[in-house]
Formats: C-alpha cells, structure tokens, sequence
C-alpha cells in the first residue's frame, strides 16, 4: 500500500512516520509514505499555494493549481509503473467531509494508493472537492488547523488492517475488538498519605473474572465490553 501525502509543511509528517510500527512497516515494504511538497507544483516564481476568497473575508484559500499538477503527476507515476488498474483513491480531508471511522478504515485498506491531500489555511478552493478528490473526509466535529493530523490518523486506521502492519504484541486488539486493558499488578494499592501511612489506602484491583483463568468466560468478558466492533 502506498499513501501520497500532498501539504505545504511536509516536515510534519517525518517524526510520526519515522517511529515505531510505521517505522517499521516502511522498512519492511509493507507500506511506503511519499509526502509531495505543494510549493513545488506552483508555477510562479514566489511559488504561492494560496491567495484571497473570492466574495472577501478573512484569511487565505488554498490553490486548485498546485493540487491538481501534484496529483497529475502522481497518477502518472502510477500508470507508468504499470499500476494502471490499481485502484487509487484521492481523498480531501475538509470539515464538511464524511465522518471518518472504524468501516471507512477498513474500506480504504483495500486500495493500492491513497492520495492524501492536506488543507490548510481557511480551506481549499472548492474546484478541488468538486473535481479532483474522490470523497471528503473529516475527522471529527472540530477545527484544526491543517489536514496533516487528519492525514496520520486515517494512516494509522487504515494501516492497521494491513496484513503484518501490527506485531504480536498489537495484534490482540485486531482480533478481538476494542476493551479494557490491565497489566500488573493485580491490585494497585494508592496510599493517600503519601507515605506516611495514615488515612485509608485506596485499592484498585483488576477485574476478578481476568485472573480466573476461563478462557471462555475472559473472550465473553470482552466482548462486552468492546466498544468498536
Ligand atoms: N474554515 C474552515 C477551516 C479550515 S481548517 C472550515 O470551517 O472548514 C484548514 C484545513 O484543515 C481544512 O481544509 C482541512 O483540510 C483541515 N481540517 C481541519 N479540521 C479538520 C477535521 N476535523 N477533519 C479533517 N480535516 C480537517
């Protein structure tokens, strides 16, 4: 799977990407991560990504031009590595988008190459809603300022159902669904007195039915307690 990732601040995404399962994954082959500059797709000469609304207001509207030229070329790259009948699928993320969640994740997990392009300032011109991106995507009912967190974590989501994407230790949650979690100790004794052992210590303990051993009443447990699938 390979993800295209069209921004205007492409050091962002080099910590995230550069640490742990996608770190991972990268070196592997599993996935690779192209961030794609949208300064180098201007043509002129101050290589300006953004101007003023048309009708006025406040703030700056992102270029259809820089957008459409880095896809171009991108899905050029694409046919002429003879992926022509690969499916891609270029996704805007923008608040007016679709929800994202759990079954979007899994229904883009199918695709080859995701192009991702990142909003910024107070928004994209709408040419490129109406004719370049395939769906709109928002992550939740609030404002960010910029498409590249939105990116990550549809990234991470989606990556997630990719065959070898999660190691042994991450792979519990894939099978059996989203629940609560416990480790040791068995009991967590907080002593309110900082130590000086007056007052009541307080004691958290671990659901008994974990420590029971029944396998089948633990699968049962979680299950009612999953919280996604
Ligand atoms: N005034 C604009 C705000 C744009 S924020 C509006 O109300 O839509 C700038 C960019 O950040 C957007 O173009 C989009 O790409 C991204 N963004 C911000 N919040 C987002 C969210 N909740 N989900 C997905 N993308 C978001």
């Amino acid at each position: 799977m390979r993800f295209h990732l069209l921004t205007i601040f492409p050091g962002i995404f080099d910590s995230y990407l550069g640490e742990s399962l996608f770190k991972r994954a990268q070196k592997s082959g599993l996935l690779s991560a192209r961030v794609y500059n949208l300064r180098d797709f201007t043509s002129d000469k101050h290589k300006k990504v953004d101007d003023r609304p048309f009708g006025g207001g406040p703030g700056m509207v992102m270029k259809v031009e820089p957008v459409y030229k880095a896809i171009a070329c991108i899905k050029a790259a694409i046919a002429r590595a003879g992926k022509a009948r690969a499916k891609a699928r270029v996704i805007l993320f923008s608040t007016r988008g679709k929800k994202f969640n759990a079954a979007a994740a899994k229904r883009l997990s199918k695709y080859r190459d995701l192009i991702l392009i990142c909003g910024r300032y107070e928004g994209v011109d709408e040419r490129v809603a109406r004719h370049i991106a395939d769906e709109e995507i928002s992550i939740g009912d609030y404002v960010l300022s910029g498409g590249e967190l939105p990116a990550l974590v549809l990234m991470e989501a989606v990556s997630r159902h990719i065959p070898g994407f999660l190691g042994k230790e991450e792979s519990l949650e894939e099978i059996n669904g989203s629940f609560p979690t416990y480790t040791r100790p068995e009991i967590f004794v907080v002593d309110k007195t900082g130590g000086k052992g007056k007052g009541r210590a307080k004691k958290w303990s671990v659901p008994a039915v974990l420590l029971s051993g029944d396998h089948k009443k633990i699968a049962e447990w979680r299950r009612g307690h999953d919280r996604i699938s």
